[in-house]
């Protein structure tokens, strides 16, 4: 055994104690097999199954788990888990194996039919997403989905091309890099958006307590109006390099696709976080949230629906923050008594007009490097 093998069982353990790998070679019979082709979700997830992001499941759910986890929250085993992760079919294959494929068709996995089953979206609607309204996105394309699902392992041979090569780790290489760091408490910080002053506090508020911090931005599928990755990317790359110790801190990508299904989506992504080695998860207000479907603290509360140690990422939750001019520090509800006059407060649409026109907000709400990404990328 290596020294970074036993550094790596300090680390919490993966989502049922052991990391899935589904990466596998190609079989020989491959031309001969029916082909399924994926969406760019199930793509994602599919990748994030082939790496154990989404351990222990080794592939598409099967009626039993996901009727399980949308009425429990949990596998039928009993494990947490909050979100269906499944591939919607027209029609069951003939064979007992079928070939799925990328979108430009070429085949990138192999799935062992288990199971095809009809399934309600309005019910899935409502249960994940506590909602049957078209206009939420992830209901809109759950809307949109084939009607049966398809289930069964899969064996990934052909991975997705990352977004950010430099960025992409698998949770094998986040546990090992935390490990060779001697970090054993690792936060980790999901986000969609770039990062201001507030997003900053609240992490190092987290690291403060910890050894290290992954900011772990979503990379897969995002709504159009969201800021691009690529952009957001660079954001983070400033910040961490102007304002951030090198040696504490990770920034990696997260490749899933947003769902956009708050509280449930918290869960999930903390369930996420485990396996890529977090024993820690930052969740803020509205937590993958969208429009005003999910309360303020929906997302936080949820966790209370599980016993303390089911999980066993522990959520670290926090309070809307800003700059107080009277306490001449960041601070929030929780730490400030002064009134909002004394708070530095920019609306979402001000900072965004601020930017399109060039101007740099106050250095109490976004960092210059920051902000010179934001105003070159609106040009
Ligand atoms: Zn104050």
């Amino acid at each position: 055994m290596t020294s970074a093998t036993t550094a790596t069982e300090r680390l919490i353990k993966p989502h049922g104690g052991e990391l899935v790998d589904r990466t596998g070679a190609a079989p020989d019979d491959l031309a001969s097999l029916e082909t399924v082709p994926l969406t760019s979700r199930e793509l994602s997830d599919l990748d994030m199954l082939a790496s154990g992001a989404l351990s222990p499941l080794e592939g598409f759910m099967g009626k039993d788990d996901y009727d399980s986890v949308l009425e429990t929250m949990r596998l039928a085993g009993g494990l947490p888990w909050s979100l269906p992760v499944c591939l919607a079919v027209d029609a069951a294959p003939q064979g007992d194996r079928v070939a799925l494929t990328n979108e430009a068709g070429t085949p990138v996995a192999v799935l062992e039919v288990e199971d095809v089953f009809d399934y309600d979206r309005e019910r899935e609607a409502e249960l994940a997403y506590r909602t049957t309204e078209a206009a939420h996105p992830g209901v809109e394309r759950l809307y949109a989905q084939k009607p049966r699902y398809l289930a069964g392992k899969a064996t990934v041979f052909e991975r997705l091309v990352p977004q950010f090569p430099e960025l992409a780790r698998d949770p094998a290489e986040t546990r090992r890099i935390f490990a060779d760091r001697g970090w054993k408490r690792v936060v980790g910080f999901q986000t969609r958006n770039p990062i201001h002053r507030a997003h900053e506090y609240l992490t190092k508020v987290a690291l403060e307590t910890v050894d290290g911090l992954m900011i772990h931005p979503l990379v897969g599928d995002t709504k159009s109006d969201d800021v691009p990755a690529a952009t957001r990317v660079r954001c983070y790359d400033v910040l961490v390099a102007n304002y951030y110790p090198a040696d504490r801190v990770l920034v990696s990508a997260f490749p899933a696709a947003m769902r956009y299904a708050g509280p449930r989506e918290a869960i999930w992504h903390a369930i996420c976080r485990k396996n890529y080695g977090c024993s820690h998860f930052i969740v803020g207000r509205d937590h993958a949230g969208v429009g005003s479907y999910y309360g303020t603290y929906d997302a936080q509360l949820i966790f209370d629906e599980f016993e303390p140690h089911e999980l066993d990422i522990e959520p670290m939750f926090f309070e809307h923050s800003f700059w107080c001019k009277r306490c001449g520090s960041m601070a929030s509800a929780k730490t400030c008594p002064h009134p909002a006059d004394d708070h530095v407060f920019l609306s979402g649409t001000k900072v965004r007009e601020m930017l399109g026109n060039g101007e740099l907000p106050p250095v109490e709400f976004s960092r210059p490097e920051v902000a010179e990404v934001l105003i070159e990328a609106y040009k």
